[in-house]
């Protein structure tokens, strides 16, 4: 039955409303195809399950965000927080986790916000550690560029021995090194926060790792770089735009790809998959919660990539899409919790059962 449920959310997650000005226009559907192949079941399903096997009670859980580049997205996306925010709730309601946001100190202004809207305030760890404060978030700033980036990756490791890491549309290099924009052009390595380095030596640890994203050069995008590289390349006639010859894809795989039409829907299915599995619908945000959660992004300034103005819209899809793909998520989880015969059911059990005893 989960793999039902993630059919049909992974689904949801995966409707594409790009523009005819977007050169990733009529792609997302063809990395999700190759990353449902390459792993051979639903996205979500994989991804929800791995983390109900890896993340017990009390679990520090990190979430890396930031596809923002200083200065055209000095404090971040639209596209990220609001995913974030819905997994560190989806972790600390459903598998009583204890959330910690990686990234940029700036973009880390809008993840803290949607967060707050969606009930998970940030404490330091004295408050989650000593007094068991629960339903709190820690959140720890990493530097950019790549200088000193592996040992503060180490450094988190240490501290927190996370038993699960997610990177919610957080970009990463490709094989030679060279950071890609979503549409195939290269990006300033000194503007990134490296912290696809605490996946690869999280992965060393044997620490369970997604990545959620929607153009090919997120964290996570290595498990189907390849594949991902020809649909570029059938797209543009080049892998990527910048001529390294390396590719757009990243080379940072993780142990499970959700690949999705925008990264926050991806991550939003994840937490619709945890609360079908976990039995509780609050699990995932309510379509007002969702609402409050957009608005303050954009209000502590996420930029939505598209129109480049702080607006409470996502990748070029409004306020009410992003609630109506809550809302439709719901309707999955709660008709799949359903377990009751309904109305229909009983007005025709009485005559089905005298047709068998006839
Ligand atoms: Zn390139």
């Amino acid at each position: 039955m989960p793999e039902i449920v993630g059919e049909y959310i992974d689904k949801i997650a995966n409707v594409e409303m790009l523009d005819d000005t977007q050169t990733r226009r009529n792609r997302t559907h063809l990395l999700y195809e190759a990353a449902r192949a390459k792993q051979g079941a639903p996205l979500t399903y994989l991804a929800a399950m791995g983390l109900a096997e890896n993340v017990k009670k009390d679990d520090y859980v990190i979430l890396l965000s930031g596809a923002g580049v200083s200065p055209w997205l000095e404090w971040g996306e639209t596209d990220g927080p609001t995913g974030i925010a819905s997994l560190a709730r989806a972790l600390s309601f459903g598998l009583g986790a204890r959330p910690v946001y990686v990234g940029n100190e700036k973009e880390l202004g809008p993840v803290i916000a949607a967060g707050v809207a969606a009930g998970i305030t940030v404490l330091d760890k004295e408050a989650v550690e000593v007094y068991k404060r629960k339903n709190t978030a820690l959140s720890i700033p990493f530097p950019l560029g790549d200088k000193g980036a592996k040992a503060k990756a180490l450094e988190i490791l240490d501290e927190f021995k996370p038993t699960a890491i997610l990177g919610v549309e957080k970009h990463a290099p490709n094989p030679v090194g060279v950071w890609h924009s979503a549409d195939g052009q290269a990006g300033d390595p000194e503007w990134q926060p490296h912290v696809h380095h605490i996946v690869e030596e999280g992965k060393k640890r044997g620490v369970f790792s997604v990545g959620i994203g929607d153009g090919g050069n997120e964290i996570g995008y290595g498990v189907i770089g390849e594949e991902a590289n020809e649909i570029f390349k059938r797209a543009y006639g080049v892998t990527c735009q910048c001529g390294c010859g390396g590719g757009e894809a990243t080379a940072c795989a993780t142990d499970v790809l959700v690949s999705a039409s925008v990264s926050n829907w991806g991550a939003y299915g994840i937490s619709a998959m945890l609360a079908y599995m976990l039995e509780d619908p609050s699990i995932l945000q309510d379509a007002d919660t969702e609402r409050r959660m957009v608005e303050v992004m954009a209000q502590a300034g996420a930029v939505e990539a598209m129109s480049a103005l702080s607006i409470p819209e996502v990748d070029g899809t409004s306020l009410p899409v992003q609630q109506a793909v809550i809302t439709m998520m719901h309707g999955v989880v709660a008709n799949a919790l359903r377990r009751k015969p309904t109305k229909m059911h009983e007005a025709f059990s009485d005559y089905a059962a005298s047709k068998k005893e006839a």
